[in-house]
């Protein structure tokens, strides 16, 4: 017999052993022909969900024109795509990465420069939120500060202070001389879709401004209309000096950015960044047409009214299962169940029912549609939730007469 062959990947994922052959819309499609409810969107991703027509066309029409160039030459495609996100936003200038980790990596970057060229260089320390995520290099691990993803990894980049989520009075004591940055996720996403209150945004910008840091929103997971608003801080009327961007702003194409003011940005000089891949051609071709649809008028609000679709009718179910979920966290199309039993038991329960779901921190499953989901996709998701939970409590039942 042979010896059985080595999995060849990095053991780093639990990979669930579905394997998708092609995807439509909010549908996904096994090699057997099983269609599933994708309500994982790559986890805020697929804002369009999988192959919008006008995605394939603007990627198959430049991928016959030019790949790729690198960041040695003008590329009108990345200046097309930098004004237009400047323009959605309180931001003059745009930095375009790969990933989401590498647009706050960015942000972290920058936030130092700025007060480096303001003649400050012991002004780089940065206060981040219990339960955040911000990525998985070095410099943005620390920042999330998790000790689970630091583990083993040698010392922790230097110059983040974790605060607990919520506590305004440490906050303050928090900031010293030293510090050079705020740095939250308006809505943590990996932390299990905890909303920060506009009240708390609105003192966190006031703190920002008395004190002369920088202000920095991670919005790689609730921005790009997620929420019903292109940035997810617009709700508190409020706006950061530096954003990261990422996940939802490809469409499914790796592309990430960190959008700054012209001001927070003056310490990016000539040399200062770069990225190989940062702006390529195939990245700001997607960039630009999920653009095209997410601005286009109305479609925040189809998000806004979808968003309220599936809030009404996840209350209305657990309602009748307070021993399965015990609240709906987040807003818009990020969207959460906070479950009293394991959040795994309750994504099994639902992948039974054709359904796909992911988890969060805080045992809770994320509920993360395509942005121009139908109505009738929204209801039918809910009863595929609604046969999960009666499934698990009849079992729930039964396991308690045999007991
Ligand atoms: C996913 C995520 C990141 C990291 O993005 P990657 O593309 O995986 O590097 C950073 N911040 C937030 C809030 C995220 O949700």
């Amino acid at each position: 017999m042979n010896a059985p062959k080595e999995y060849p990947l990095f053991d780093t994922f639990a990979r669930i052993d579905l394997r998708f052959e092609y995807g439509s819309g909010a549908w996904l499609t096994t090699k057997e022909g099983e269609r599933y409810l994708d309500f994982t969107s790559g986890i805020a991703v697929n804002t369009l969900g999988h192959a919008h027509p006008y995605l394939i066309k603007a990627l198959q029409k430049q991928a016959s024109k030019i790949w790729h160039i690198s960041n040695l030459f003008e590329n009108p495609l990345q200046t097309k795509l930098a004004e237009r996100l400047c323009a959605a936003s309180f931001a003059d200038k745009v930095f375009f990465t790969n990933s989401g980790a590498e647009a706050m990596e960015c942000a972290i970057k920058t936030a130092r420069r700025y007060h480096h060229v303001n003649g400050n260089p012991k002004r780089f320390r940065i206060i981040t939120f219990e339960g955040a995520f911000h990525g998985r290099t070095l410099a943005t691990l620390a920042a999330s500060s998790q000790e689970k993803y630091l583990e083993g990894f040698g010392p922790k980049v230097q110059g983040f202070d974790q605060v607990p989520f919520g506590n305004n009075e440490t906050l303050l004591e928090a900031i010293t001389e030293e510090t050079a940055a705020i740095l939250i996720e308006p809505i943590q996403g990996e932390g299990g879709l905890r909303l920060v209150p506009a009240k708390t945004l609105q003192f966190l910008r006031r703190t920002c401004d008395e004190k002369a840091l920088l202000l920095i929103f991670d919005e790689v997971q609730c921005g790009i209309g997620r929420t019903g608003r292109f940035f997810a801080c617009e709700w508190a009327n409020t706006t950061p000096d530096i954003v990261g961007i990422a996940k939802g702003i490809g469409g499914g194409f790796p592309l990430g950015a960190c959008l700054a003011t012209a001001e927070a940005a003056k310490g990016m000089a000539l040399g200062t960044h770069g990225s190989t891949f940062g702006g390529n051609p195939l990245a700001m071709t997607i960039g630009n047409a999920v653009l095209d649809i997410v601005l286009e008028a109305g479609f925040l609000d189809h998000v806004s009214i979808m968003g309220n679709v599936l809030k009404q009718g996840l209350s209305i179910i657990i309602d009748h299962y307070p021993d399965i979920v015990s609240s709906i966290e987040g807003s818009g199309l990020l969207t959460g169940l906070k479950c009293v039993i394991p959040n795994t038991n309750v994504i099994a329960a639902l992948q039974n029912e054709k359904l796909l779901t992911v988890s969060a921190g805080g045992n809770v499953v994320r509920i993360l549609p395509p942005l121009n989901i139908k109505q009738k996709e929204i209801q039918d998701g809910l009863s595929r939730i609604e046969k999960a939970f009666e499934r698990i409590s009849r079992q729930n039942a039964r396991n308690s007469i045999i007991k």
